[in-house]
C-alpha cells in the first residue's frame, strides 16, 4: 500500500486538526469544511476505498459507522448530520485511504451536488 495524505496524518507526518483517536480509527477536521462541521474519520487500516474493502473489514466498517453517529454527537450535531463515503474518481474521491465525512451544523440539501 503505498503512502497517502492520510497514512502521513495517522502517522503524523502532517499536521492536522485531531478530535478522535483510537486503536482502529482517527478522526480530524478536514482542512477544507463544506459545513460549520466537516470531519474525516478514517480506518488506521490502509483500505484505499470502499469496494476494495473485504469481508474481513465488515466488524471495522461498521465500527466506523457508530463512532461516526457518536463523534457527531459529541459534535453537537447528533440529531442532524450527513455522513458521504465518496468511491472512486467519478465520485470525487481525492484521496484513496477510505474516509467517512462527517458533516453538520447547516441545512442539508437534497439531491446533494
Ligand atoms: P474526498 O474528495 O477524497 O472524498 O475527500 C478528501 C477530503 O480531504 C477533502 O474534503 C479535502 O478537503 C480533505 N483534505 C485534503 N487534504 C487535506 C489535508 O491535508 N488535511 C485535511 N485535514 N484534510 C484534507
Amino acid at each position: 500500500m503505498t503512502e497517502t495524505l492520510f497514512s502521513k496524518i495517522i502517522d503524523r507526518e502532517i499536521p492536522a486538526d485531531i478530535v478522535y483517536e483510537d486503536d482502529q480509527c482517527l478522526c480530524f477536521k478536514d482542512v477544507n469544511p463544506q459545513a460549520p462541521v466537516h470531519y474525516l474519520l478514517i480506518p488506521k487500516k490502509p483500505i484505499d476505498r470502499l469496494t476494495t474493502a473485504e469481508a474481513d473489514d465488515q466488524e471495522l466498517l461498521g465500527y466506523l459507522l457508530l463512532k461516526a453517529a457518536e463523534i457527531a454527537g459529541q459534535a453537537g450535531i447528533g440529531d442532524a448530520f450527513r455522513l458521504i463515503v465518496n468511491n472512486g474518481p467519478g465520485a470525487g474521491q481525492t484521496v484513496y485511504h477510505l474516509h467517512i465525512h462527517i458533516l453538520g451544523g447547516r441545512a442539508m440539501g437534497w439531491p446533494p451536488g
